[in-house]
């Protein structure tokens, strides 16, 4: 077993509630864990290796905690038009479904595994992908099998729009039946996208109650293009997250801020609709845990960033910088209820990411800057495309 010590860290965002910054610090990982961290005058003695990230800052790899990236085809020209004046309407899924279902298992892989890498590139090291571009029973198990390829946090999105033609409450039925059935040993979680021209209250809470009985944990699109009961369905069930979050009533937020379930905010989807943001002030004064997450999707929100999430969140959505960089990290680790990531402390999984910079606030502070100098995964070193291997130093 190889000790690792990274050392020259000019700051070190932790995203351990107890004790989030260090400035001059260091870090110890052994077999993949933290096993130390604090200043670097306090180092413990014992390593086998060193890196020297040189001054840079260090944050805990982000959790993306909301994406859907298993689908074909592409919809430049349905952006081209909502750029032109358009409204989004959520009809253009099925656009993406129609290509799903006609592409093989190797197109679909390739494509998210290609997405995947994208992500951890700009850091990432942790995210959720959902199935919900199949509909059919055998597209949904299909789109879940090929997630549990790329990561644990798979979710059962059957419940992504009603496919053509088909009778809502039928649907439903589907969905909370057979097709949960099929899907379940493949998924860890299942969600609805819960809204007009969606799925009802009613509906929504079917397929839920009906996942949670399979085994599945909760997460649901809520509230996102007009009020509706997403928010408080969440809550009450009891799901790790309300997505969205983007029209809130006054119940809504004291339904968030008495429950356990995190306000996940995608500021990408709000960009790329031109929609206005939600109201993230208005969630952390009501004390809620706020994660940010891309919901990448080649509809609403074809962004793999999540620094670019930091810099929406800090700018237009009024989150100070520490406060968003909390969200991208320990805040997406609460929205899927891991204590393993999302954080750096002793114990956790050694996901760093060094930045070409001082702080992480430079992430909203030079937005669309490439910044992620290097990224390790369960502390070993992503190589592909990272033009700048660490000088590692044998003690
Ligand atoms: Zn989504």
């Amino acid at each position: 077993m190889t000790a690792t010590l990274f050392d020259g860290i000019g700051l070190l965002y932790t995203g351990d509630p107890e004790r989030e910054e260090i400035q001059d610090a260091a870090l110890l990982v052994e077999d993949g864990a933290v096993t130390w961290l604090g200043p670097a005058a306090e180092t413990p003695g014992g390593a086998d290796e060193r890196v020297d990230v040189a001054g840079r800052a260090v944050i805990p790899g982000f959790v993306d905690s909301h994406a859907h990236l298993i689908f074909a085809g592409d919809r430049t020209a349905e952006f081209q038009a909502r750029m032109s004046g358009e409204p989004y309407t959520g009809g253009g899924i099925r656009t993406t479904v129609a290509a799903t279902r006609r592409a093989g298992d190797a197109e679909l892989a390739t494509h998210a595994l290609a997405l995947v890498r994208e992500m951890a590139r700009q850091g990432t090291t942790t995210v959720e992908i959902k199935s919900g571009y199949g509909l059919t029973v055998e597209d949904e198990r299909r789109s879940l099998e090929l997630a549990t390829a790329l990561t644990d946090e798979t979710t059962f999105l059957g419940a992504h729009v009603v496919p053509e033609g088909v009778d809502a409450d039928d649907y439903t039925r589907l969905v909370a039946g057979e097709m949960l059935t099929a899907c379940a040993p493949f998924a860890r979680w299942v969600d609805v996208f819960c809204e007009r021209g969606a799925f009802d209250g009613d509906q929504t809470r079917e397929i839920l109650t009906a996942g949670r009985r399979a085994g599945l944990g909760v997460r649901v699109h809520a509230n996102q293009l007009g009020e509706g009961p997403g928010v408080r369905i969440a809550c009450e069930l009891g799901a790790a997250s309300a997505d969205h979050c983007t029209h809130l009533t006054a119940a809504d937020v004291d339904a968030l801020a008495g429950s356990g379930t995190v306000a996940t905010l995608l500021p990408g989807a709000e960009f790329s609709t031109r929609s206005p943001y939600p109201d993230a002030r208005r969630l952390l004064d009501a004390g809620v845990t706020v994660a940010l997450a891309t919901d990448c999707n080649p509809g609403s929100s074809y962004t793999s960033s999540m620094a670019f999430c930091v810099a929406l969140a800090v700018r237009e959505m009024r989150m100070t910088p520490l406060e968003a960089i909390r969200a991208a990290t320990y805040g997406g680790a609460r929205a899927l209820r891991r204590t393993d990531v999302g954080w750096l402390r002793p114990g956790a999984r050694a996901d760093l990411v060094v930045l070409d910079a001082p702080s992480y606030v430079h992430l909203a502070y030079r937005p669309g800057v490439p910044l992620v100098h290097q990224v390790f995964q369960g502390g070993l070193l992503l190589q592909e495309d990272i033009q700048n291997p660490p000088s590692v130093v044998v003690l």
